[in-house]
């Protein structure tokens, strides 16, 4: 039963149901005993003399709700601790100011877009210099990194083309240079199916405006680590800059982790059909999904990961116009950005998320006209595939025997 969830790959990590569900929330911490954490919205705590406080003294610095949420985060990734931001890109951002001017990012090339504008523009005037190689080549990685290389950064799988990094003989490479930190965008592969700290990365960042919450309505950010200096750090930039999350938002993406087990086997079991019903389609040129055995890196993701989330691309047949027909054509799936949540999405790379990424970049990744992307939510399987059947012969209406 469980093999037929995790096709092929990692055991799942144990006790991680469990640990979603309960570490962080024990009712006894509070006065009430409240089984679900309250929503904690006073800014301020009494203080029983000066300096005598109960842990909390200021919403910025430390709150009940967002404790809760980063204790069962830090469980869930097998870390010491973790910290909450107000999006992704702020957790970025603050990760970015452990370094200082003069100092170089590595990061790899296929990476979100709002990160590559964050390291090309913001982090340049910073006085940050940004080397963007191509980190599946482990020798490009290797001759990237100088003395002056301070964090290097990867995403895996990356977006929108689903190119696969080994973890692992990163976090070798840049550990032979002293003071460098590796750190990984665990967005697409969520706490249940990839734990980079375990596989030698320094820290572990997350957009938990997707898989994490998972309901496509909360933007926040989660960084994990297990050394007590960078987390010191960090907690002082997290104070310091200010970027932390609502007490709300806080408590909802506290609620999305106790479902997160449950809805990634399912987004990996609706990706895997979505992916090999789309490569038996003769109006599909290309599928791209690292879960399938037709990806070059299927095998390591094997060796690294649990399982798939529901992210997968293609490429239909023809050229623009029949993407753009195939995308208005969608009815169950939504034309739309973002990714992660239970609703099925599809998007245009080239016109709307990676915008920002130049032409000429994007069309060395492979992010053509013709490309699509989609996430793959927890809808009924056979809904989905026949709204992509439908679109797919209003968009390329050539084809109109299927194989
Ligand atoms: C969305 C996303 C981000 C940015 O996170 P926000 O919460 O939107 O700020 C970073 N990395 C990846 C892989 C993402 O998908």
């Amino acid at each position: 039963m469980e093999k037929e969830k995790n096709p092929g790959f990692l055991p799942p990590f144990s006790h991680f149901a469990t640990q979603a569900i309960h570490v962080g929330q024990d009712p006894e911490q509070w006065n009430s005993l409240a089984v679900v954490p309250p929503i904690s919205l006073s800014t301020t705590f009494k203080q029983r003399a000066p300096g005598e406080h109960s842990g909390f003294e200021y919403s910025r610095l430390g709150n009940p709700t967002r404790d809760c949420l980063e204790k069962a985060v830090a469980a869930l990734d097998g870390a010491k601790h973790c910290l909450a931001f107000a999006s992704g890109l702020a957790a970025t951002v603050n990760i970015t100011h452990l370094l200082k001017a003069g100092d170089t990012v590595v990061c790899t090339d296929d990476v979100y877009g709002g990160t590559n504008r964050f390291f090309q523009t913001i982090a340049t005037q910073m006085g940050l210099k940004t080397i963007l190689v191509d980190c599946t080549n482990l020798e490009c990685l290797k001759a990237a990194i100088t003395p002056e290389t301070k964090l290097v950064w990867i995403e895996t799988p990356t977006n929108p083309m689903l190119k696969v990094i080994d973890i692992q003989a990163c976090a070798d490479i840049v550990h032979k240079h002293k003071d460098a930190l590796l750190a990984v965008d665990n967005t697409f592969m969520s706490a249940y199916f990839q734990r980079p700290l375990s596989l030698g990365a320094d820290i572990c960042m997350y957009s938990a405006t997707k898989y994490m919450n998972g309901h496509s309505d909360v933007v926040m950010g989660l960084v994990s680590v297990n050394d007590d200096k960078v987390h010191e750090k960090l907690r002082f930039l997290q104070n310091s800059i200010g970027a932390v999350p609502s007490p709300f938002d806080c408590y909802l993406c506290n609620r999305g982790l106790k479902t997160l087990s449950v809805r990634m086997k399912q987004h990996f079991l609706n990706a895997l059909a979505v992916a090999r019903y789309l490569e038996s389609d003769p109006r599909v040129e290309k599928v791209i999904f690292p879960g399938l055995p037709s990806h070059p890196q299927y095998e390591l993701m094997k060796r690294q990961c649990t399982g798939c989330p529901g992210m997968l691309s293609f490429y239909i047949k023809g050229n623009l116009e029949n993407a753009s027909k195939f995308l208005k054509s969608i009815k169950l799936f939504t034309l739309a950005e973002s990714l992660g949540g239970y609703e099925s999405l599809a998007e245009h790379p080239a016109i709307m998320t990676h915008a920002s990424v130049p032409k000429a970049d994007r069309e060395a990744l492979g992010i053509s006209d013709t490309l699509i992307r989609v996430s793959v939510g927890l809808e009924d399987l056979e809904d989905l595939l026949e709204d992509l059947d439908q679109a797919l012969k209003a968009a390329v209406p050539d084809y109109t025997i299927r194989n």
